[in-house]
């Protein structure tokens, strides 16, 4: 077996085969792939896998172009390359950002842009593999699937939508009633999902579809599903790549589900296993929205106090979880790399959103919460001013653009949420006569000409 499921908290207690429909292990733990490192080792030295993995990127054909699929002996080691389906994921820009580092005080500062992929947000990654996998057991009729399910805070249905409307395998998303934007709202409704709006939060819609894949052949798209999280572990791998094959000191990341967080340490790790890089594990830094916060809350107390929280309304909405499913794996990624937990309020959100914005950003809330987040550990002195760190921006923000219009117009003043925003990065357009006096009168005030 190359790779195969087994069970996250305890390995040794069997092992499933990925072209089986599981989704918890015997006791009700989450699963984890497991692949066969040994082979890997055996097939390529960590020389020979940074050439191959050069080489593809490099590539003008799919799926070698794919930043997940150039990987693929160790996403899905066994699939066909006639069941991938891909749109193009990966591959993505690690941007260095000099200005704004040097607003932070960091000299080497990177943002890897994983929403500028197909569906806007780093959630394609994911489920591409997911989406393949299963497209590979209904194409090989090794289970019966009718359709592929999920609970969304927006990005993971739109992701979902368009792979399984490639794969002409019908698409259920459950979404909370007007808790998402309007641009996520509107691409599963587009790529011709069944959207089911329902008059509760995530964690409810999560707790329902969890039941309706016991009743229904549907299959369970989540993040406890854990082939999502073998295409987001890429991320971490074309970091690495993005930096000559060398490791950052720090990745800090939005989290909510808290799928990612561990992704990115899984793909960390098996690099450093197979001799891909060398040298310190990065360390791994969470960043969440205040009002949503049980990570932090459980970092707080050195992870002896482990609780669900009840999510606010946060303008960060695809990580508004209070009850994250891959808690365990995320604290388990922080132990191994001597990770923090830091957390940012609205008001500290929109102003890191609107200060990156002014270096030629274009950011969503959630890259708000890391940026701000960062601010904070640089303050503090947990990152250091010659470390090199990069955040991982997880949407477009194009698809987030509500709280920007807010923001830059003041309709935000007043709301109890966002007390202490300071906002002096506030740009509202200006209303001027159309005549050439008053337009040259604003032009010299604003620019002190
Ligand atoms: C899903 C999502 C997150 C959170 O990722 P987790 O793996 O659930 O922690 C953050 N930002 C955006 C834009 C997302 O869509």
């Amino acid at each position: 077996m190359l790779a195969e499921y087994r069970s996250f908290d305890e390995p040794t207690l069997g092992a499933w085969s990925l072209d089986t429909v599981v989704y918890r292990a015997p006791g009700g733990g989450l699963l984890d792939v497991a692949h066969d490192l040994a082979a890997l080792a055996e097939a390529r030295t960590g020389a020979g896998w940074r050439e191959l993995f050069d080489r593809r990127a490099g590539a003008r054909g799919y799926p070698d172009r794919s930043g997940v699929w150039g990987k693929r002996e160790w996403v899905l080691p066994a699939i066909d390359e006639q069941h991938i389906l891909t749109l193009g994921e990966g591959n993505t820009q690690l941007l260095p950002v000099p200005r704004l580092g040097r607003e932070l005080g960091l000299a080497s500062l990177w943002i890897k842009q994983c929403g500028h992929t197909h569906t806007g947000s780093f959630k394609d990654w994911g489920m591409t593999v997911l989406v393949s996998q299963v497209n590979r057991m209904r194409r090989l009729g090794l289970a019966k699937i009718a359709a592929i399910g999920c609970a969304s805070t927006g990005d993971t249905s739109a992701a979902l939508s368009a792979y399984a409307a490639l794969a002409e395998i019908p698409a259920v998303v459950f979404l909370p009633a007007d808790k998402i934007s309007i641009a996520q709202l509107v691409q599963p409704i587009a790529n011709g999902a069944i959207v089911l709006s329902l008059d509760t939060d995530f964690d409810g819609c999560m707790r329902i579809v969890q039941e309706v894949v016991e009743a229904l052949p549907i299959y369970l798209a989540n993040s406890m599903n854990p082939l999502r999280l073998e295409g987001q572990k890429t991320v971490a791998i074309e970091i690495a790549q993005q930096l000559g094959w060398e490791l950052p000191d720090w990745v800090v990341v939005p989290g909510g589900n808290l799928g990612n967080v561990y992704a990115l340490y899984k793909g960390f790790a098996m690099m450093r296993e197979l001799g891909v890089v060398d040298g310190p594990l990065p360390r791994l830094a969470v960043a969440q929205a205040a009002r949503a916060n049980p990570l932090y809350r459980a970092f707080q107390s050195g992870f002896e106090d482990v609780q669900p929280v009840k999510a606010g309304t946060t303008f960060a909405s695809a990580i508004q979880i209070g009850d994250p499913v891959s808690m365990g794996r995320a604290i388990s990624a922080l132990r191994a790399t001597r990770g923090v937990v830091e957390q940012a309020s609205e008001a500290e959100l929109l102003d890191a959103c609107a200060r990156a914005d002014r270096t030629g950003l274009f950011t969503c809330p959630h890259t708000g919460v890391a940026l701000a987040a960062l601010e904070k550990l640089v303050g503090a002195g947990t990152i250091k001013a010659d470390e090199r760190v990069v955040v991982v921006s997880t949407a477009h923000g194009l698809k987030f653009t509500d709280s920007k219009v807010a923001y830059h117009k003041g309709d935000l003043d007043g709301s109890a949420r966002l007390d202490g925003l300071a906002a002096r990065h506030r740009n509202p357009p200006l209303g001027v006569e159309a005549k050439l006096g008053p337009v040259v009168d604003a032009l010299r005030a604003r620019l002190g000409i």
